[in-house]
């Protein structure tokens, strides 16, 4: 007899999770997994954009049917620094990634419109009853996590449809040419098609609480000045940023495996997730031994290696959070940006080298000189 139980259960069909499932489906036909996500549709209603450098070319064939939208440059501004980046620029619509699970998973390969109760290594509870695997991943996205020092990043995106051509060519990733009142704060903007533009009001603060309304005139105001349009979407993000603490927080010792935001899978500085959820899902779909206690050791070591990898991430963070006032705060990241190209996109990569930590941290400092070696030393505050 078979086994009637997958082989796999993952739990969340968000990004990381349905990445997972499309590289299984795709390189690992003879596994028997099963995606189940609590809403009607997967990925939700989501934009997620990354650079041409942060993905590896061997993944590049799976995320390229979720790509709405693909530019070769974009732009960045600050009060004394404006430049034009040779590195593309990609958006990932949560539309597309749908539309990819249906039809590469078989219909008993995904479950929606199925909220998970309780998740164990080796079952979930889904309405009371219980479903068994022979392991269970966590992709069910951010949650609480008492014990690390987070910051955030926090924003309200618009976008908009307008009646005549906006004339924005290209995104621009940070014009931070705006008041600067609580923390470091930018607009973002992604000309999806010659009439819709994206426009994201972003702050880098120290508090999660966003008013949306408040910002929602805001950017209305900033849409209106490239042409008369109306507010077609808006999304809303609060993203972690790290500053310190520890990985344990996100893993506990429950043999459970994690993927994505649940899992600590994300950049440090930028709260980003897709390349790590990218990595992670071909990482799988390479592993000959899918048991549940040989994928809970690979993941959770995996994570502890970025974790350590990317503490300079950390303290990167601290210098901006810690070492600079709120409005002052924009000038690191515009000291930043006068490095070569390369340091750049490895530093949105995550995959800085000990020449471009070096880099980075040379030159005139744009914050207080002690200030910033305290808040390099300090885990916290
Ligand atoms: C507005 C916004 C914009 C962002 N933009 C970017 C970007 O441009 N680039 C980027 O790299 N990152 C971006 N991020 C950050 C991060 O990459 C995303 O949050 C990403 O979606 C995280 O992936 P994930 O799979 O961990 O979680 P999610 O994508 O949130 O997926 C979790 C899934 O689990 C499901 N779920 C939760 N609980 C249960 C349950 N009990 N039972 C069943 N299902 C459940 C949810 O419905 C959801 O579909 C953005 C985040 C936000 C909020």
């Amino acid at each position: 007899m078979t086994d009637p139980r997958p082989a796999l259960i993952i739990a969340g069909g968000g990004l990381a999770g349905g990445l997972a499932a499309l590289a299984l489906a795709k390189r690992r036909p003879d596994v028997d997994f099963l995606l189940i996500e609590q809403e009607h549709a997967f990925g939700g209603n989501h934009i997620w954009s990354f650079f041409d450098s942060d993905v590896a070319v061997e993944d590049r064939a799976l995320l390229a049917p979720l790509v709405a939208a693909h530019w070769d440059d974009h732009d960045i501004r600050f009060p004394r620094r404006k430049r034009r980046l040779a590195l593309g620029y990609n958006s990932v619509r949560s539309d597309l990634l749908d539309r990819e699970l249906r039809q590469r998973l078989r219909p008993g390969q995904y479950r929606l419109g199925c909220t998970i109760d309780r998740l164990a290594p080796d079952h979930v509870i889904v309405g009371g009853k219980r479903i068994d695997g022979g392991a269970v991943i966590d992709a069910r996205g951010p949650g609480p996590a008492p014990g690390l020092d987070l910051a955030w990043q926090k924003f309200v995106g618009r976008t908009y449809r307008y009646a005549a051509p906006h004339a924005v060519e290209r995104p621009v990733i940070m014009d931070a040419t705006v008041d600067q009142s609580d923390g470091y704060r930018f607009l973002y903007s992604l000309p999806f098609a010659a009439d819709e533009l994206m426009i994201e009001d972003t702050f880098y603060s120290d508090t999660p609480d966003l008013d949306p309304e408040a910002l929602a005139a805001g950017l209305d105001q900033a849409a209106a000045a490239h042409g008369s349009a109306k507010c077609v979407e808006e999304e809303i993000g609060v993203l972690p940023i790290l500053l310190g603490g520890d990985l344990a927080a996100l893993w506990p010792d429950d043999g459970i495996a994690r993927l994505g935001m649940a899992g600590g899978f994300f950049h440090p500085t930028t709260g980003y997730s897709l390349p790590d959820a990218l990595a992670n899902a071909r990482l799988l779909a390479e592993q000959r031994d899918l048991s549940g206690p040989a994928i809970a050791r690979l993941l959770r070591a995996r994570a502890e290696r970025l974790w350590d990898d990317r503490h300079f991430f950390q303290l990167l963070n601290r210098m901006l959070f810690r070492a600079a006032d709120p409005r002052e705060r924009y000038r690191v990241l515009e000291h930043f940006y006068r490095l070569p190209l390369a340091t750049i996109a490895r530093f949105y990569a995550a995959r800085l080298t000990a020449l471009d930590k070096l880099r980075i941290l040379s030159g005139r400092p744009p914050v207080a000189v002690g200030r910033a070696l305290a808040a390099m030393r300090k885990q916290a505050a």
